[in-house]
């Protein structure tokens, strides 16, 4: 549908298609990427009409006759730099914010942009996206802790539809519409998020395309805590933006995708990555496999010159796993045991006790076996939470394995647990 959804004010939860708005101060209590973090913003005056300024997330400034159009606003930390930034590029009046979805990178400094009479639209689904965020506050300010070292707050949650909603129109699968000899076209295109769009401006060729592509494998499970990425969603998502022949695509957070070779060459093959794990996960269901046996047979085949410098191949395959299958393994003693420590209780008493695994823990971290003998030490810690010598040898793995570690998610939660077994260590001293 080309209509979009005039807001009609605030309301208590979105009731179908009318949601809610509730102005434009946000109570944004979690991070989708790094934050906080001081660092230098630049201003990139991409072409003519399209400038930007970038730090770890990007804020967009298309400029027009009529004034200008952001999309995306970066979080609410870096958007006061990112705003300098770009009205010292051009400080015409801002007449639409589009926003491509709802993480807090993307909506962090709307309330810096927005004007008298300033339209800020995004997909429908954004509104659900923002109640999830406050619904879950809780939940997330520990899970970003851990994954950016965002500074630990007492967050508590206000409520499952207290967020405040930004946004003044919504629209269900597309959008378009005519500014300062523009058209600017919004299509629901889900992917890192299930609110995700893409704006397409046909006049530049130019796509901005928002999070769903990463210079990294996707983050389609990811560790900080979401509902299942839909690993075909990206896959139609990005034909979807293939098929407009862009020239420039803009994504959040990694340089500009310029030329239509190169876009089609990138794009293409991250969509083909993503689809061939998605398929292999799916065969694996078929036969039956469980979720261990699928991630350990399912490789990105060497042709894909991926990283997984974010996102991971082996917990994106348990993710899409879990995602089709749900949580059950099919085992009775998964259904039946209040938790798994119940065998692993068992089997330390059985084994000698506490001393004698972390004596294994000990003994496998010296002939180099890093994830069993930490898979000993959590088997002990199980059983005794501050016994000293189980704490020192995981710190000390923890150590290890994070110095290797070339995952920004993975070496995050290494660290945190790192800093959470030392601290208990301490305690014992
Ligand atoms: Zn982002």
């Amino acid at each position: 549908m080309n209509t979009p959804i005039r807001q009609p004010g605030p309301a208590a939860r979105p009731a179908g298609r009318y949601a809610i708005c509730a102005g434009i101060a946000l109570a944004l209590l979690i991070s989708a990427a790094p934050s906080a973090m001081a660092r230098t913003v630049k201003g990139v005056k991409v072409t003519d009409q399209i400038f930007m300024a970038t730090d770890m997330s990007r804020t967009f400034l298309v400029v027009t006759p009529d004034g200008n159009v952001v999309i995306d606003t970066t979080t609410r930390d870096s958007a006061p730099r990112h705003y300098e930034v770009l009205r010292g590029m051009s400080s015409a009046p801002v007449k639409y914010i589009l926003l491509t979805h709802a993480h807090e990178d993307h909506v962090g400094g709307v309330h810096l942009w927005k004007e008298e009479g300033t339209e800020v639209i995004a997909q429908r689904r954004f509104v659900e996206y923002m109640h999830y965020r406050e619904r879950l506050a809780g939940f997330f300010q520990y899970r970003n802790e851990a994954q950016f070292l965002a500074p630990p707050r007492d967050v508590k949650s206000k409520g499952n539809f207290a967020a405040e909603i930004p946004t003044t129109m919504l629209f269900d699968s597309e959008y378009k519409f005519e500014f300062g000899g523009l058209t600017f076209h919004m299509m629901h295109t889900p992917g890192e998020t299930w609110d995700h769009s893409t704006v397409w401006i046909p006049e530049l060729k130019a796509a901005f395309i928002g999070d769903n592509y990463y210079s990294s494998f996707p983050n389609i499970a990811a560790l900080r805590g979401a509902p299942p990425r839909f690993a075909l969603d990206y896959v139609n998502s990005i034909d979807i933006v293939l098929a407009l022949d862009p020239e420039l695509v803009m994504v959040a957070h990694a340089p500009p995708l310029v030329g239509k070779e190169e876009i089609r060459s990138t794009l293409g093959e991250y969509r083909d990555a993503i689809e061939y794990v998605h398929d292999a996960t799916v065969r694996g269901l078929n036969e039956g496999k469980d979720v261990f046996t699928v991630m350990n047979e399912v490789k990105l085949p060497e042709r894909f010159k991926i990283e997984e410098s974010y996102g991971g191949v082996a917990w994106s395959v348990r993710g899409i796993y879990h995602g089709y299958a749900g949580w059950f393994d099919g085992q009775p003693a998964t259904l039946l045991s209040e938790s798994p420590d119940v065998k692993i209780r068992e089997l330390v008493e059985l084994a000698g006790g506490v001393d004698e695994v972390v004596a294994r823990a000990e003994a496998l971290e010296e002939e180099g076996d890093l994830v069993l003998s930490l898979n000993m030490a959590d088997a002990a810690l199980a059983v005794d939470p501050n016994h000293p010598g189980a704490l020192a040898v995981r710190v000390s793995l923890l150590t290890t394995l994070g110095r290797g570690e070339k995952n920004f998610n993975a070496r995050s939660w290494i660290g945190y647990h790192k800093r959470l077994s030392q601290k208990r260590l301490e305690a014992q001293q």
